[in-house]
């Protein structure tokens, strides 16, 4: 499929687009109120805190003097997918849980949402006038392939673009975006959002290819002969699925897949007579779907967790989001078995990890979030990877054992943020440009004594 046609794979009657923005977009007395709230730091804590070291008070201080369009270029200087990470970062656990102002139990500089501010208004600006932030008219005669197109692809594409270096991005399915098009809440950042900042990136010169599958319609070996570097930024696979006994009913569903179609699949709905569901886990996705579930009309959510809430892995404001539209957690208890009838679940059996004593929990739907399937492996045998799936790379420049080879985002950390994937992205994209002797024109020099403060 040529450039920018994928948008043509998305439809238009989308579950997704019930939900409303959680976050809409500051006023611009909204914004230069915040953003003159900011004490300039020095040593700012929220850069440190910051996966991709956004020069952070910069850009708050361009907002309140007006300079939008400076304001954003700071931001793309370190992160080029600064509108999608101001809107899906858990800035609670990162920038604005570091802020200075939380030691003085005052309100935190909100950060993501003049980010937001900053990214979306300069953007706006930048398609009336039709000026990219950053020219892209010189020819380096060296070209990278990337194997999916998610954050992580997306962001290194989009460096190498920028200097000059031809980029092209191989994706399997049609939508491209990675995570952040079939996994990302649609309360934070919905697909429209996501395929304008793709849309964007290809714009700085970055070449698409969708429909493409490697080993099947292309082999690895191929790209590795036939480009200067190839970078691996594949993401991860399905949903991890228990196994229970009675596990096969097609009311039970895995996580990914059901977030998915309720972003991407034209008419999907959830049946009026779903009024109950139990999601099975204790990380962001099974908060993710209990919320996106409940705020769906879904009656009864519970989360069943097999450790104490203490231990989830999940975001503890994320779980206070989801218990605002009901969602209850049942900690401590392990699924045992799923109980159908005739085909039609009718619920859970868990125990209870304290007492071993076993009860069923009447539900409609159970949807597994239990962790996704690596699945680097099937890209080549070559690729060395750990006891854990992800692929072993070198932790400054993103290399794998074939120096010609990189990768980064969830493939080799096994699931974080957006905001590490763009991270890696940039730095195998810097890494790359200094073993071709180019010297990166954004940052020159100072960028590799900073590169490291993500690793
Ligand atoms: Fe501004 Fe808070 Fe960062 Fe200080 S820590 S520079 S107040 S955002």
């Amino acid at each position: 499929m040529p450039d920018n046609d994928f948008r043509k794979s998305l439809p238009e009657n989308r579950l997704e687009k019930q939900f409303k923005d959680s976050k809409p977009l500051y006023t611009e007395s909204e914004a230069v109120i915040e953003a003159n709230r900011c004490l300039n730091c020095y040593d700012a804590p929220c850069i440190s805190a910051c996966p991709t070291g956004i020069d952070i008070p910069a850009f708050i201080k361009k907002i309140a003097s007006g300079n939008i369009r400076g304001s954003a270029k700071v931001i793309f200087e370190a992160n080029m997918l600064g509108a999608s990470t101001a809107r899906v970062c858990p800035v609670d656990e990162l920038c604005v849980g570091a802020c200075v102002y939380n030691d003085f139990n005052h309100s935190p500089i909100q950060i993501g949402r003049l980010q937001q501010y900053a990214v979306e208004k300069a953007k706006a600006e930048e398609k009336t006038g039709k000026k990219l932030f950053f020219p892209t008219d010189q020819n380096r005669e060296k070209n990278v392939a990337f194997i999916g197109a998610g954050p992580a692809s997306l962001a290194c594409a989009a460096y190498l673009a920028l200097e000059g270096v031809k980029a092209v991005i191989f994706n399997k399915d049609d939508l491209p975006g990675g995570l952040n098009t079939t996994a990302v809440a649609p309360y934070k950042f919905q697909t429209e959002d996501t395929l304008n900042e793709v849309e964007w990136i290809l714009n700085h010169g970055v070449e698409l290819r969708t429909g493409v599958e490697i080993g099947k319609d292309i082999q690895f070996d191929q790209l590795v002969e036939d480009y200067d570097a190839v970078f691996i930024g594949i993401g991860m696979g399905k949903s991890n699925c228990l196994n229970l006994p009675g596990g096969d009913c097609s009311d039970v569903f895995g996580a990914i897949e059901l977030i998915q179609r309720i972003k991407n699949e034209g008419d999907f709905q959830i049946p009026k007579e779903v009024k109950s569901a139990v999601i099975i886990g204790g990380g962001n996705t099974a908060i993710d779907i209990a919320r996106e579930l409940a705020m769906l009309g879904v009656e009864d959510v519970k989360m069943v967790y097999r450790r104490s809430r203490n231990e989830m892995s999940g975001y503890e404001h994320e779980l206070a989001g989801a218990s605002h539209y009901g969602v209850r957690l049942v900690d401590n208890a392990i699924p045992v078995e799923v109980i159908c009838d005739n085909g039609k679940l009718k619920s859970l059996r868990v125990k209870l990890t304290m007492s071993d004593e076993t009860f069923e929990m009447p539900c409609d739907w159970v949807v597994e979030a239990i962790g996704q399937a690596k699945h680097a492996v099937d890209i080549s045998p070559d690729i060395e990877v750990d006891n854990m799936g992800r692929v072993i790379v070198d932790s400054v420049t993103k290399q794998t054992g074939n120096p010609n080879v990189y990768a980064g985002g969830d493939c080799i950390n096994g699931g974080k943020e957006v905001v590490n994937a763009a991270a890696d992205g940039r730095e195998a994209a810097f890494h790359m440009l200094k073993s071709w002797g180019i010297k990166p024109s954004l940052h020159g020099d100072n960028y590799f004594k900073s590169v490291n403060r993500s690793s």
